[in-house]
């Protein structure tokens, strides 16, 4: 069953989003050389407590943080840790979520800490950003759910192979419904797997979490001992991209982007629903 929502509680959960927009732009301005991705989680759990907002990371199946802090080859779920420094030249890769009134509101983003770093690794982020926004412009009424699925995976696959040989979609994690819960139905695949079906119509009221995980390598991940961290098997670097989104009658709205995905979205001629906050 997916959960499908008033406008109100849409409205809940663009307060929610925004929560989390506030916190991606507070860690990628502390994610600088020198600083420890416990630091990050310090930084986004301050800007929760500012907003009057709870933490849907922390607790949730043990998770120990308030923030997951994904770095090089961690593909998603890695813990903030006072020995996890980083460096000029890394990447990473950094998920939040925030609930308002029982609201959830779920994205991540990969920064580049320092300079300097190898076109391969830029191109990887930017492939990976646009594969979401690629996703996101596919909600729409009319479409269903592989249509989503299809536009990241078409998205990636028309880029130029990178010098490692291929992009690697990440299969093990993907995307899903949200909105009383940070993980609902349905799961959102980042490719078409054929014996899936076509999935559910989109409807107004639904709000689904995009989120491709792309490597320089394989689409293979094993977790670590901590129970947690997704590291890729062939230890070859991953960009993570995350945003919520909600479908309207007046369109879709990307509760998660400050301007509710107005500017990228235009980019695929889609039109955002008007923000519920004005
Ligand atoms: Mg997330
Ligand atoms: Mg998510």
């Amino acid at each position: 069953m997916v959960e499908i929502k008033t406008p109100e509680q849409i409205a809940k959960m663009r307060e929610a989003g925004l929560v989390v927009a506030a916190i991606h732009e507070a860690t990628r301005e502390a994610a600088v050389p020198g600083a420890t991705t416990k630091d990050l989680d310090d930084v986004a759990r301050k800007v929760l407590a500012e907003h009057g907002a709870k933490s849907n990371f922390l607790g949730y199946g043990g998770f120990p943080a308030t923030i997951c802090t994904s770095k090089n080859e961690v593909v998603v779920h890695g813990i903030p840790s006072e020995d996890v420094v980083l460096e000029d030249g890394d990447i990473i890769s950094i998920d939040c979520g925030a609930i308002i009134d029982g609201w959830h509101g779920d994205a991540a983003y990969t920064a580049f800490v320092g300079s300097g770093h190898a076109p391969e690794l830029v191109e990887l982020s930017r492939v990976t950003e646009e594969s979401m926004w690629a996703g996101l412009a596919a909600m729409k009424l009319g479409n269903r759910l592989v249509d989503i699925s299809k536009a990241v995976e078409s998205y990636i696959r028309r880029q130029p192979r990178p010098a490692t040989g291929k992009y690697g979609i990440v299969e093990d994690y993907g995307g899903h419904g949200i909105g009383s819960q940070m993980h609902m139905d349905p799961h959102v695949l980042n490719y078409v797997e054929r014996r899936r079906g076509r999935g559910p119509k989109l409807v107004p009221g639904m709000c689904l979490a995009i989120e491709p995980m792309v490597s320089l390598g394989t689409p293979r991940t094993n977790v670590l001992e901590d129970d947690w961290t997704v590291v890729t098997t062939d230890g070859t670097w991953s960009s993570h991209w995350e945003h919520s989104i909600a479908l309207t009658e007046q369109g879709p709205l990307v509760l998660t982007a400050r301007d509710g995905g107005k500017a990228k979205l235009a980019e695929y001629g889609v039109t955002v629903a008007p923000d519920p906050l004005g």
